[in-house]
């Protein structure tokens, strides 16, 4: 606190991000990164970036780049929008797009950081109850709003919207902007992209952080009709004319190239979720439906932060959110195998269960 700062400062409540500990025999499964790792493809293309071009300025349009992704979803490079990450697209979605006098719409439980922009851009917001499910129910969306912004799958819970029932959201809100997250969409949802061409309020948010394994390069991305897309790209040259570097617009084209990679990795995280959520319920847990990189799961006779404080004696690190109706959940990325074994066994050994003895034999 200082009487330097604006009054803009001393209001903001900023987001906290998941730690990013410096111990190498973590098991970190807090943060929802990928277990294995990005594509050699991409690897490549960024050591290829790493020479003398450096001293020049990238793409400020990354043309190459929204152009690979436009093949890649079979829109038009107009209806492409890159950024610094998707907190970056949504950051600029927020101020572009979903200020208005009426209430922007969202789940009261999601992605904690759409308050946070609320709060730095002055927007007028209302949250929406999820059902006892845990699921959002669209029909909970019919009140008087100036937008609506939802996570599909929803986080910190997984839990995955149809296609259709995004259709019939869409339907009953035609003259507002409807933005959906999809930053876990390739773990196991559908896609609205498609719904793109025939809703020119819609649009979707992507990020390259999760199911393709590049977290560290800050990669994210809009698709939507062309003025909306005019609209964010206002408010990015209106902050930062180069949000993403050559050799995070080199790589993101090549993973988008290596789509071998991509399949598999995907592939191997749902497996591992259904092997984490399996052994989760085996030892008492009620894990919520997933289709995304982690599950949120509560034990009935054990409180949420309890669990996590005694996983993290054991070097395990998972997420716990101290919030309304959550408070006694985890929420635990897919690991490895070794790391699902890890945190499974540290579980069983916290629980005292009967099986203790049997999953710690497992590794
Ligand atoms: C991880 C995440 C993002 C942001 O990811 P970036 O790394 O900034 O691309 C956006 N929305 C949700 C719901 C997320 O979980």
């Amino acid at each position: 606190m200082s009487r330097f700062w604006s009054a803009l400062t001393h209001t903001l409540e900023p987001y906290v991000p998941g730690e990013q500990p410096h111990l190498s025999a973590l098991v970190k499964l807090n943060t929802n990164e990928s277990p294995l790792g990005p594509s050699p493809l991409v690897l490549a293309a960024i050591r290829a970036e790493a020479g003398d071009t450096l001293r020049l300025y990238p793409d400020p349009q990354a043309a190459a780049l929204r152009t690979a992704l436009a093949r890649y979803h079979q829109v038009r490079p107009e209806q492409v929008f890159v950024g610094n990450g998707s907190d970056e697209v949504l950051a600029h979605t927020f101020a572009a797009l979903l200020k208005h006098d009426a209430p922007l719409l969202f789940p009261d439980i999601t992605y904690s950081f759409y308050p946070v922009y609320c709060r730095l851009f002055g927007i007028a917001c209302e949250t929406v109850p999820l059902d006892p499910a845990m699921q959002v129910r669209v029909a909970d969306y019919r009140r008087p709003c100036g937008a609506i912004i939802v996570a599909n799958p929803n986080a910190p819970t997984g839990v995955a919207l149809s296609r259709g029932q995004i259709t019939t959201l869409l339907a009953e809100h035609p003259d507002v902007p409807v933005v959906i997250d999809e930053a876990y969409v390739d773990f196991g949802a559908e896609t609205v992209i498609p719904l793109v061409a025939t809703h020119p309020n819609l649009l979707v948010v992507q990020t390259m952080s999760k199911s393709r394994a590049l977290a560290g390069l800050r990669v994210g991305y809009a698709i939507g009709d062309a003025d909306l897309i005019e609209a964010l790209t206002r408010v990015k040259d209106s902050f930062n004319s180069y949000p993403l570097g050559r050799p995070a617009q080199a790589g993101a084209i090549a993973a988008l190239a290596d789509e071998a990679w991509f399949q598999q990795g995907r592939a191997q995280v749902i497996d591992g979720r259904e092997r984490l959520s399996r052994g989760l319920a085996g030892l008492g847990f009620a894990v919520l439906p997933s289709a995304a990189n982690f599950v949120f799961a509560r034990h009935p006779a054990h409180a949420g932060a309890a669990l996590a404080a005694a996983l993290r004696q054991r070097a395990v690190i998972v997420r716990h959110f101290p919030a309304p109706r959550i408070a006694d959940y985890l929420r635990i990325t897919v690991g490895n195998e070794e790391q699902i074994d890890r945190l499974l066994s540290a579980l069983s050994e916290i629980l005292g269960g009967p099986d203790h003895g049997a999953a710690h034999a497992a590794w």
